[in-house]
């Protein structure tokens, strides 16, 4: 095995260089080989500076979250940075693509720092829970300031060259392919100057903050709800506090404190679990087939939405409709998304030009002829969908793979008109599609291995998660919807109000409450699908109050009422005292009794442990394949708090016990696998391995 760090002389220079592909993230190994090494340059008098680099396309782009679970061996990354810090000649750090976290700190460290356009620096550590534990909290508020330094550290996300240039993060800029050069120049430089080591821990913080006692109340204050529930960011800040009030080594101590409560906490273990487990998710087992060029057929709002994601990222994509005025709209749509994209900046102009320029409409079928993958996203109706698949099986090339955007039907009875259902796959976008990372990749019954690496790594490729499901009604997410959902539909029909039910879930942590979700997605829809759900429950109350207001036309955001009120183009909602009043009178005739006492946490308890009863089913049915699985699909679909986990996770958290118990208080049945688990004192993790 290569050494992670090495050492070279460039004349008085020692090039210390950080090689642990694929980003040097900073593992063991590399903070023993950092540390050896700056003791090397620094105790060799014949070596009067030195410059860090790290090899390949990253700087450093972090700490190695695996190592995160168990006691962090020695040394510790804020040890080799304090002697880094006291270095008795200049350190300075060559920055090139991403600059994050623990090699942030790195940087922070150092005494001078030189950066390449391509630049990408910041502590997304709160992203996982954590907070900068390697004095990162305490060195950054001395360059930029308490503010600047809490919104980077508050929020996650990085700055690119030239705001760190203006905030004094970075002192010199270099080009990318000259960097090495210009580093070690930099570093004569500086010899010549006789410039010292130049340490942060020794800079005062700019005044104007620190002085008002008010500040950190005020900003506690002034963040949004989201950014308060996460135990992390106010641990940020108590450092930051910390930073203003104490010396640099007592104020590094408690900053250590506070990074090791956030290590073993829930909210952190949650969130580092969903950090693994999306990129563990996916196909495994086949190689994929070249996709170059995708058609989607329907050019509705699902089918220009995937069709952005497709062209955005660098695949050439036919958009066909049958409807001429349908496909000019859907153009039209996907034109105006990417120059919204381009005017808010995530996309450069040249970007969004070459991206319009990879669409192209047709209104005939036989344009798929030499497409690799088809998405379908027409209309939701099996008939429908069998005509385009039929049609589809006989114009495409032998080997192009078929993916319906299905939600609720059956992908084998599509595939079945084909005669080709190993390359018939479901691909289940989100709404919006260009927005939502999660596609449940569906595996029909005759589905190959090699169709789901395909649209795996296609998902993968335009920037999404794919979590490969099993065909059933709704799939995984859908199906656990429908079990959490009726819950809101019962204690709707039992008295408690939309917004009172909304209102409980979304301060637990839920994006959306479920009747807010409904008016949203459009009621009508739900109405629809559970038309052509053969199977679908035959108790009379199964989502009634849904349908009774579909049934008095009232069908969500798209005509301005649903379980709410909404203004037209608003973003709000208002309570509608007509909703309960209607709802009661179905209750009333349904004679299911009304209840003035729903507590808080039975509101929580109903919706959320039906979503695990429903899960637990789901795998003992196999149609999903893990925990994990499930909760990366909640947490990226539905708005399930990141913070929990996911379903499986929470249930783990609190206890499959207490799951089992309050199902039984409920009346439900307990799902036999999570009954199973509990007498073996097992939890859904355990069960996974
Ligand atoms: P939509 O009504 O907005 O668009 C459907 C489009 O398909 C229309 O433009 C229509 O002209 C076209 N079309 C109909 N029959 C066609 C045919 N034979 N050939 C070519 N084009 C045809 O519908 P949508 O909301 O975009 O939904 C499309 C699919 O995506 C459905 O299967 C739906 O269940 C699924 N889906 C929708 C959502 C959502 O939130 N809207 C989410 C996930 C999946």
């Amino acid at each position: 095995m290569t050494e992670p760090v090495t050492m070279e002389r460039h004349g008085d220079v020692a090039l210390i260089v950080i090689d642990s592909p694929p980003v040097n993230a900073i593992g063991h190994a590399v903070r023993v080989g950092l540390l050896r090494a700056i003791e090397e340059a620094d105790a060799d008098p014949s070596l009067r500076a030195i410059v860090l680099h790290g090899a390949g396309k990253a700087f450093i782009a972090g700490a190695d979250v695996r190592e995160l679970d168990a006691p962090t061996p020695a040394p510790l990354l804020n040890d080799v940075l304090l002697r880094l810090e006291s270095c008795r000649k200049p350190v300075i750090a060559a920055l090139h693509g991403a600059v994050l976290g623990g090699g942030f700190e790195v940087a922070l460290a150092s005494h001078y720092r030189c950066a390449a356009p391509d630049v990408q620096i910041g502590f997304p550590e709160v992203k996982l829970g954590l907070l900068p534990g390697s004095g990162g909290t305490q060195r950054l508020p001395r360059v930029v300031g308490v503010q600047v330094a809490l919104d980077m550290m508050v929020s996650g996300n990085p700055i690119g060259r030239e705001r760190a240039r203006t905030l004094g993060v970075v002192d010199r800029e270099v080009e990318t392919d000259n960097l090495l050069p210009m580093a070690l120049a930099y570093a004569d430089e500086l010899i010549a100057m006789k410039a010292p080591p130049r340490r942060l821990r020794d800079k005062p913080i700019p005044a104007a903050a620190a002085a008002d006692a008010l500040f950190f109340e005020t900003y506690r204050a002034g963040l949004p709800a989201s950014a308060r529930r996460v135990e992390a960011v106010d641990r940020i800040i108590q450092c930051v506090e910390a930073a203003v009030s104490l010396q640099f080594d007592a104020a590094l101590a408690r900053s250590r404190v506070l990074f090791e409560a956030c290590r073993s906490s829930t909210e952190s273990k949650a969130l580092r679990y969903l950090f693994l487990s999306e990129r563990g998710s996916g196909a495994k087992g086949a190689e994929p087939r070249r996709v170059e060029r995708i058609c989607v057929i329907g050019a509705g709002t699902m089918g220009a939405g995937i069709a952005v994601s497709g062209v955005q990222n660098g695949y050439d994509v036919t958009l066909i409709d049958t409807e001429a005025k349908a496909l000019e709209a859907g153009l039209g749509r996907i034109r105006s998304t990417i120059d919204t994209a381009v005017a808010k900046r995530r996309l450069t102009n040249e970007s969004g030009d070459a991206a319009k320029a990879r669409v192209t409409g047709a209104t005939d079928i036989a344009a798929a002829a030499d497409a690799d993958l088809v998405i379908e996203a027409v209309f939701e109706n099996l008939a429908v969908k069998q005509d385009v698949f039929r049609k589809l099986d006989a114009v495409c090339r032998e080997g192009a793979i078929l993916a319906t955007n299905t939600s609720t039907l059956d992908v084998d009875a599509i595939a079945s008109v084909t005669r080709r259902p190993q390359d018939v796959v479901g691909m289940h976008f989100f709404s919006p599609a260009h927005v939502m990372r999660l596609v449940e990749v569906v595996r029909g019954r005759e589905t190959s291995l090699a169709a789901v690496a395909t649209v795996t790594a296609v998902t993968k490729r335009i920037g999404k998660i794919g979590v490969v499901v099993g065909n059933g009604f709704g799939f995984v997410g859908n199906r656990m919807y429908y079990a959490y959902g009726q819950q809101n539909q019962q204690l709707l029909l039992e008295g408690a109000t939309p917004q009172r039910i909304d209102g409980v879930l979304e301060e637990w942590g839920m994006a959306l409450g479920p009747s807010a979700v409904g008016d949203l997605a459009g009621l009508d829809v739900g109405y629809r699908a559970r038309r052509e759900w053969a199977d679908r429950p035959r108790d009379p109350a199964y989502f009634r109050a849904s349908d009774l207001l579909v049934e008095q036309g009232r069908f969500g955001q798209k005509n301005g009422k649903g379980f709410y009120r909404h203004e037209p183009g608003g973003r709000g909602r208002t309570p509608d005292p007509e909703v309960p009043e209607l709802i009661r009178a179905e209750a009333v005739r349904l004679g299911i009794e009304q209840r003035t006492a729903v507590t808080d946490a039975e509101i929580v308890s109903r919706c959320i442990h039906a979503l695990v009863n429903e899960g637990a089913r789901l795998l003992e049915e196999g149609i999903a394949s893990s925990p994990a699985d499930i909760d990366v699909i909640w947490c990226n679909g539905y708005g399930f708090p990141r913070a929990r986990g996911g379903p499986m996770f929470y249930a783990d958290s609190i206890g499959l016990d207490t799951i089992v118990d309050s199902v039984r208080d409920f009346g439900w049945t307990p799902a036999a696998l999570l009954v199973r688990l509990v007498a073996e004192g097992k939890t859904f993790k355990e069960w996974q391995s």
